[in-house]
């Protein structure tokens, strides 16, 4: 089912990119919760964590050297937190994978 991100990743919505290669694509969540609130989201469509497949493991490894660059480039590689709602109990709202990459201030507890 195409969701907002399906319809980012294919250019028909706006975003504001911050990385993208062929498998990737990361963008600032509209409705920062922090200084830095970036997502970074697999192309190819996959619901939640749950859902991916064993063939799609590397993507992981990719999202999580795609975070590292990104705390870099965006001076927060000190403190941040990425994260993946898993679920409608967890808070997903968008049944797209993403993870969500936060940081630029003081951190409070997860929940
Ligand atoms: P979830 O609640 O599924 O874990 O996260 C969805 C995130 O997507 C939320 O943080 C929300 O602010 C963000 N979001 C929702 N719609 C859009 C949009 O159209 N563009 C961008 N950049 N972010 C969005």
């Amino acid at each position: 089912m195409a969701t907002v991100f399906g319809k980012i990743i294919r250019g028909e919505l706006p975003s504001e990119k911050v990385f993208e290669n062929e498998r990737i694509l990361a963008i600032k969540d509209i409705h920062p919760v922090a200084p830095v609130h970036l997502l970074i989201i697999p192309k190819k469509e996959i619901a939640d964590l749950q859902s991916l497949q064993s063939e799609d493991f590397a993507l992981l490894s990719e999202i999580i050297s795609v975070a590292q660059q990104l705390a870099k480039q965006f001076k927060i590689e000190k403190g941040y937190r990425l994260l993946t709602n898993n679920g409608s109990e967890a808070g997903q709202t968008i049944f797209h994978l993403h993870f969500h990459l936060i940081g630029g201030r003081q951190l409070g507890p997860m929940a």
